[in-house]
């Protein structure tokens, strides 16, 4: 039964385990956005993967290329060696780009996971620069790992720690709401480049050139905050001044998620190196990074790991990059965003507890605040974690997950797949706000 798994695995697992705690549910069936509990529940899926199940659970197309690989005899581990199914997927991705980055373009798979990418791209750039520090914002987030190259002893590949890893430099994020700076809007965002150019530019600033920029383009971990086109414009002209690689963490926002095929294509900013992960892999783990030809100066050897070339998740990837290209999910998730988006201001003007709401195509949040509290110099009140963690309990009773973020915890996210319906959306959006109502009563 649902109730003896989740105690078993609450006794095995690590008490790490955090979706398994706050969403105690044991999934057993799924297609598309619903999944069905053990307890023969069904629930709408908003998290989907932290994002990554673009096209919903278990896809025809997706489960039709699994299959072809698994039905051609190909092997199904092969390092990083070439095959048809790499061969496949480099090409539907490489489509996917912005022309005149992809014809340029060098692609590194990294594996498996987002972290994993990420890591690739921060070696790569200090050693294309040769610098070691690193700019990136407040409450970004770019994955978990720490330490494995440094405990390495092969002194070659350990080139890449010249100088002890990173330097963190921390920029605040144009985050309207909540600006630190107590200005709201475009003037807020503009503040924070100021602050920036004059870390770098003013002799006394302090810092010095760093290695790159790691920015996301929405942030999704931080509380879904949308950046500004032209406050990424900024930073891609600051750095450029600088000779600063920006880096692009994509891993969230890619793949039609924010109504375009990639974030960048809405500022139009080209990134010297993008991030990718999540939806590419068609619901398996799969990670890489793309990057300007240029800073392609690795040997042979100097970025490995052992699972790079998975074969199922290259084939599922590929079958999900030309449906939504095909499909045109990219702007079926900018239109259905701008709706929902739309309703939720209703859902914040009816109930008091919804302190902002934003997102960008179907990547939503809701911020949750303690309107006893005092309001800041900009009308935000205090966050309401407790709150939050009320309504996703109270979302999860009435069929619907959703997940947690930001900086305070106070902000339901919203990750559908790119392939929810009109009529799903409208089941989200009454069940959220009969869940914000219920917990704030
Ligand atoms: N970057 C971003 C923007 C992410 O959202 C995440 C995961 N939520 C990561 C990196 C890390 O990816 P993973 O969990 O697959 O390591």
């Amino acid at each position: 039964s649902a109730s003896a798994i989740l105690g078993r695995q609450a006794a095995r697992e690590s008490a790490a385990r955090t979706y398994a705690r706050s969403l105690p549910i044991v999934p057993v069936r799924a297609r598309g956005m619903t999944v069905e509990g053990a307890d023969g529940q069904r629930y709408l899926d908003c998290l989907a993967g932290a994002g990554t199940l673009a096209l919903g659970h278990n896809h025809p197309v997706v489960l039709e290329a699994i299959r072809s690989v698994l039905d051609s005899e190909a092997p199904l581990h092969v390092l990083d060696m070439a095959t048809p199914v790499k061969d496949e997927f480099t090409t539907a991705l490489f489509e996917t780009l912005p022309p005149a980055f992809a014809r340029n373009a060098r692609i590194q798979f990294c594996g498996p996971a987002g972290t994993d990418a990420v890591e690739a791209a921060l070696k790569l750039v200090r050693l294309a620069t040769g610098r070691d520090g690193l700019l990136a914002f407040v409450g970004g987030y770019h994955g978990q790992t720490a330490g494995a190259l440094a405990a390495s002893g092969d002194t070659a590949v350990r080139a890449a720690l010249e100088g002890g890893g990173a330097t963190v430099t921390r920029l605040p994020y144009p985050y309207a709401y909540r600006c630190p700076f107590g200005v709201g809007g475009p003037a807020g965002a503009r503040l924070g480049t100021r602050w920036t150019r004059s870390l770098l530019e003013d002799p006394k600033g302090g810092v010095d050139r760093p290695a790159g920029m790691l920015v996301e383009v929405v942030q999704g971990e931080g509380g879904v905050i949308a950046a500004p086109d032209e406050w990424l414009v900024e930073q891609r002209e600051l750095t450029a001044r600088h000779g600063i690689p920006l880096i692009v963490d994509e891993v969230q926002t890619g793949v039609g998620r924010t109504g375009a095929f990639w974030g960048v294509g809405h500022s139009g900013i080209e990134p010297d190196v993008m991030v990718v992960s999540k939806a590419i892999g068609g619901s398996l783990p799969l990670a890489a990074i793309v990057y300007r030809s240029e800073l392609d100066v690795w040997a042979p050897g100097a970025h490995a790991g052992t699972f790079r070339g998975n074969q199922l998740a290259m084939a599922a990837g590929a079958a999900t990059l030309r449906f939504v290209r095909e499909q045109g999910l990219s702007q079926r998730a900018a239109e259905l965003g701008t709706r929902m988006l739309a309703r939720l201001r209703g859902m914040q003007r009816e109930l008091p507890a919804v302190g902002d709401v934003r997102g960008r195509g179907l990547m939503l949040g809701v911020e949750l605040v303690d309107r006893t509290g005092t309001p800041d110099e900009l009308g935000a009140y205090p966050a309401a974690p407790e709150l939050a963690s009320a309504v996703r309990a109270e979302a999860l009773r009435r069929g619907l997950i959703v997940e947690l973020g930001g900086r305070y915890g106070s902000v339901v996210r919203l990750l559908p797949p790119l392939t929810m319906t009109d009529e799903q959306a409208e089941a989200v959006l009454e069940r959220l706000a009969e869940s914000v109502a219920a917990a704030s009563r």
